[in-house]
């Protein structure tokens, strides 16, 4: 399961973080989980539970803050969120990454990261 690599590299970059400071435990982690990166928001959960166990992390909250996908059209300067194409053979509905306006190819600005947003202590 690729969500158990990442989070891994995640939490093990925490706790690297940790060292740094005197902290007797972490009660929330905020995450920020971008649409494009195909993580699943359950499957983060569960990878959570696997890696943080036995660490300064084992038993703290983790909260997913999901991005969804933002563009901006090099061409036209428009700027907002993605088209979807609705299929209903998919499960979920498709992102497009091309203007809304003059359908040209576009920047993706939001949606790609995957990161911890903030961390609550206790001292
Ligand atoms: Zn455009």
């Amino acid at each position: 399961m690729h969500e158990v690599s990442v989070m891994a590299s995640i939490v093990e970059s925490v706790l690297k973080e940790l060292e740094k400071h005197q902290v007797s435990k972490v009660e929330e982690i905020e995450l920020i989980l971008g649409e494009l990166t195909r993580l699943g928001r359950e499957q983060m959960e569960f990878a959570f539970d696997i890696v943080s166990n036995g660490t300064l992390l084992e038993g703290s909250r983790l909260s997913i803050i999901e991005e969804p996908i933002e563009i901006r059209c090099p061409n036209c300067s428009f700027e907002g969120p993605a088209g979807r194409l609705e299929d209903e053979g998919f499960s979920h509905n498709i992102p497009v990454l091309s203007c809304p306006d003059c359908s040209k190819p576009v920047e993706v600005i939001k949606g790609k990261s995957c990161m911890v947003k903030s961390l609550k202590v206790l001292e």
